[in-house]
């Protein structure tokens, strides 16, 4: 398939991803409390959730419009609402996203990879992570990697899929990682064995995203 002919995103597929990783979050909400109980302090299930809920009300209001618009206003959303490392995080990648979208109306899959990247570099300058942390990052780096890899590659309609299935690798990677940031790193030694729960909240924004965008 011709690059041309993948699916420009405009904001209502922006408005679909978001929604859908509201309603992943949520549904995996007892999950990710169970991942940050056994190396942090089991709020991370509760945090997100609180955060994305207060994101589809304000979609609900329906005043944000264009691409940029509802990624900002996500971000912002999510800073106010989320406590802990993940709303700050979280809510940096949402803002510069929309930062690198800017006044596009729609976005081809080549911006969308770049605005991406630029969602993962502030997290790295908020956060500090690096590779092999066990962090989000560990999620998100190989994502973005693979999207890039896959969009100059021989099936860029499949390359949303393949960021969300590099995204699952690099969670369950962290699984005998030993912690280096974050509540986890209290834990030394302890933390191996387990998944990190924002690795794993990462990993259900990109497949929202493989689902909603392809
Ligand atoms: P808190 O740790 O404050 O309770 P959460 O439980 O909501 O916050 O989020 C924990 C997740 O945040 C971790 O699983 C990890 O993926 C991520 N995290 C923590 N610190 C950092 C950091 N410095 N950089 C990137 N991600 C981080
Ligand atoms: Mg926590």
């Amino acid at each position: 398939m011709a690059a041309e002919e993948l699916a420009a995103i405009d904001a209502a597929a922006i408005e679909r991803w978001i929604r859908a990783f509201a309603a992943a979050i949520a549904e995996h909400e007892q999950e990710l409390t169970r991942l940050d109980s056994a190396i942090g302090d089991a709020d991370h299930g509760a945090n997100m959730n609180r955060g994305l809920k207060a994101v589809l009300a304000k979609l609900d209001e329906g005043s944000a419009t264009g691409p940029a618009a509802l990624l900002k206003q996500t971000g912002m959303t999510l800073v106010s609402t989320v406590g802990g490392a993940s709303g700050p995080l979280y809510g940096t990648f949402f803002l510069r996203m929309a930062t690198a979208i800017g006044d596009a109306e729609t976005v081809d899959q080549k911006l969308f990879a770049a605005a991406l990247r630029a969602g993962v570099d502030g997290v790295v300058a908020r956060g500090k992570a690096e590779a092999g942390d066990k962090t989000m990052y560990d999620a998100l780096a190989p994502a973005v990697d693979a999207l890039d890899a896959a969009l100059g590659g021989e099936n860029p309609a499949g390359a949303l899929q393949a960021a969300a299935d590099a995204a699952a690798a690099g969670r369950d990677a962290t699984i005998p990682m030993l912690a280096r940031k974050g509540r986890a790193s209290y834990l030394g030694e302890r933390s191996i064995g387990h998944q990190d729960p924002g690795a794993t909240s990462a990993t259900l924004l990109l497949q929202a995203a493989a689902d909603a965008l392809a």
